[in-house]
This record gives structure tokens, sequence and C-alpha cells, in this order.
């Protein structure tokens, strides 16, 4: 990322499904963008964190015990 564009981007208030409430959603060249409120893709900070233990169990089976 050597050359940054410095174009105009705006924000609109709008409703995120995701976070369930208005939020801040990136605006540019009139198309709408993700909402600006860091969330993970599709998956709650629970299931991240159940998902990241599975692995570790599966990684190591002797952690059973
Ligand atoms: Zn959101």
């Amino acid at each position: 990322m050597s050359h940054h564009e410095t174009r105009n981007t705006t924000a609109v208030l709008k409703w995120c499904s995701t976070c369930g409430k208005n939020t801040l959603h990136q605006v540019s060249d009139r198309r709408q963008g993700t909402c600006l409120n860091a969330h993970a893709s599709g998956m709650s900070k629970d299931q991240e964190r159940r998902n990241k233990k599975q692995e570790e169990i599966e990684r190591n089976p002797v952690f059973k015990f």
C-alpha cells in the first residue's frame, strides 16, 4: 500500500443486523460499504472462542486428560 487514495469517503447511519443497532456504514462512490463497527464475519465472540478451544483440543488430544 504505497499509494493512498485521497477520495472523499463518507459514512451513513444505517441498521446493521449483525450489530443489532444503527451503526455507521462506509459509503464510497455512492455505494454502501460495510459496517464500520468491528465484528467478526458471521461469528460471535463466544463462537470464535469456542472454535479456538475445539481446535486446541483436536491438536492436542492429551489436553483432555
Ligand atoms: Zn455492524
